[in-house]
């Protein structure tokens, strides 16, 4: 108990004993007693009043501050209340900063709720998706913003994934798009103008594409010249050699122009790759009897276990094998072996290409799907490398939602496995046993 409150209870029992004893006086000391209680209870009752018209008013300085107990009451409120007026002007300035600066954000971002509904968002994403501040509050933002590929993101709640999506205010501007959990339920949508980096990843694109096809023309010219220059019987023969090497070389040039067009085809193609029902066997029979005869190559062995389909464009798919083969073929000794399997379950279909060959450094296998990569140059190039055979395999699988995941071991082999996933894998109608 505090000095204040014990000097009041000791007061107040003063106070009803002196009553009491002027009673006594009087021949009457339950009646003192009495008397003094009554006072006692109205003066409490006055200073209670007092209180609570404080309390409503939010002023304190109007009234009387009362003696003892009353003062200490009245000035602890006093204090309390100015204090959490101050700490409430400086949550107003905070959220006036907080405001400020998101305001002056370049890139947008939508606070949503756990049903994707917008609670609040900053001025660039009123510029960049046209979102307006008090009209879309409350609406699902995948209503107002109708695209697949963000309806994607939503979905997902990968808040590692990114999608782009046409800006649906300005022709021709592209938005990167982000989701961020965050609190209890709570998420950031976060939208980045990545106009420019498209305009030149396009240009890019083109000018290789371009370059690739301006190319081709000159080049099948001098190849066809050179095959009729190795086919003349009066060439000298100090030229054989060399004449060989050239054609050698120009079919390296035109293998490298097709490869760099095929993949500039499949970068603008998008992600509408076509839906007929691929045979992975037929594919996987097609692609080794290429080397069946070859006697300085490993052994292919074909693990068909799902008679499954996948759904897709069989020339694309073809790629995919024919690259991955052939790698295997020109990275294990003929005295190694490769495996082709074909595999589905209820997660999708794995397409893999195994081999015992010499395998890949762990440093190098993020870096293998990037154009012209080559572990060791001189050797790829030797053995009829582009460094582009990967890159092409990435680029289709993408056109499929499909994942390249690769394992490997120097020395002992490597594992290319595709996985597709379940939306492109056809379970085939069992054949019917005559
Ligand atoms: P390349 O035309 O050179 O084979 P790729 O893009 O197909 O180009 O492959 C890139 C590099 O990855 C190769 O140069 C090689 O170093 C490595 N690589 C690919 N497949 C294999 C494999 N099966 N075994 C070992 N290394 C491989």
């Amino acid at each position: 108990m505090s000095d204040v409150a014990r000097r009041f209870v000791v007061g107040t029992l003063l106070f009803l004993a002196a009553g009491a004893a002027i009673g006594w006086l009087y021949d009457r000391p339950a009646l003192g007693l009495m008397a003094a209680g009554l006072i006692a209870l109205l003066w409490q009752v006055r200073q209670l009043l007092s209180f609570d018209r404080a309390l409503r008013t939010g002023n304190f300085d109007d009234f009387r501050q009362g003696e003892g107990i009353w003062e200490q009451i009245f000035s602890r409120f006093r204090y309390e209340n100015e204090k959490a007026a101050r700490r409430k002007k400086s949550y107003r300035q905070l959220l006036r900063e907080v405001r400020k600066s998101t305001n002056a954000m370049p890139d947008g971002a939508v606070i949503l709720n756990e049903e994707n509904e917008i609670i609040a968002c900053n001025r660039a994403a009123k510029h960049l998706a046209g979102l307006k501040r008090k009209k879309d509050r409350g609406q699902r933002v995948d209503n107002i913003l109708r695209d697949p590929e963000l309806t994607r993101l939503l979905q997902s709640g990968d808040s590692a994934l990114t999608v782009e999506m046409a800006s649906p205010v300005k022709d021709g501007d592209w938005l990167n798009c982000r989701v961020v959990p965050y609190g209890a339920d709570q998420k950031l949508l976060l939208l980045r103008d990545v106009t420019e980096r498209i305009r030149l990843s396009k240009m890019r694109r083109d000018f290789v594409a371009n370059a690739s096809h301006e190319l081709r023309s000159p080049l099948t010219v001098i190849a066809g010249y050179l095959d009729s220059l190795a086919d003349d019987a009066a060439m000298p023969p100090s030229w054989e050699k060399p004449v060989a090497q050239m054609q050698t070389q120009a079919r390296r040039m035109r293998h490298i122009l097709g490869e760099l067009l095929e993949l500039s085809r499949l970068e603008s193609a998008g992600k509408d790759a076509s839906d007929e029902p691929v045979d992975v066997r037929q594919l996987f029979e097609e692609a080794s009897s290429a080397f069946a005869g070859h006697a300085d190559i490993a052994d292919i062995v074909l693990d068909v276990q799902s008679t499954a389909l996948l759904q897709g464009t069989a020339a694309e798919i073809e790629t995919v094998v024919v690259n991955l083969l052939s790698n295997a073929v020109r990275f294990t000794p003929k005295e190694g072996s490769i495996t082709l399997t074909w595999r589905s379950d209820a997660d999708g279909a794995d397409l893999i290409v195994t081999d015992t060959g010499e395998g890949i450094d762990a440093e190098h296998l993020p870096r293998l799907t990037e154009r012209f990569f080559r572990v060791d140059k001189g050797r790829s190039r030797d053995n009829g490398g582009t460094g582009l055979g990967l890159a092409i395999v990435k680029h289709v699988l993408a056109r499929y939602d499909a994942e390249l995941m690769v394992q490997s071991q120097p020395g002992e082999g490597s594992e290319f496995r595709c996985h597709f996933p379940p939306e492109r894998v056809v379970v085939a109608p069992p054949v019917a046993l005559s």
